[in-house]
């Protein structure tokens, strides 16, 4: 498994197609109407990049 490949249950992805990164804790997201239940986690490249910024 490639690094990028790791995933993160702290953070999911909805389907939009900039910020689409979300919390856990948030259970949909407002724009695209996605639903964190249905969504894939994100992956751990994805989050280290929106927290650097
Ligand atoms: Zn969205």
């Amino acid at each position: 498994m490639a690094f990028s490949d790791i995933t993160t249950p702290d953070y999911w992805d909805c389907e939009c197609p900039t910020d689409y990164v979300h919390r856990s804790f948030v259970s949909s997201c407002h724009l695209c109407g996605a639903l964190r239940e249905e969504q894939p986690d994100s992956r751990r490249t994805e989050v280290d990049q929106l927290e650097t910024v």
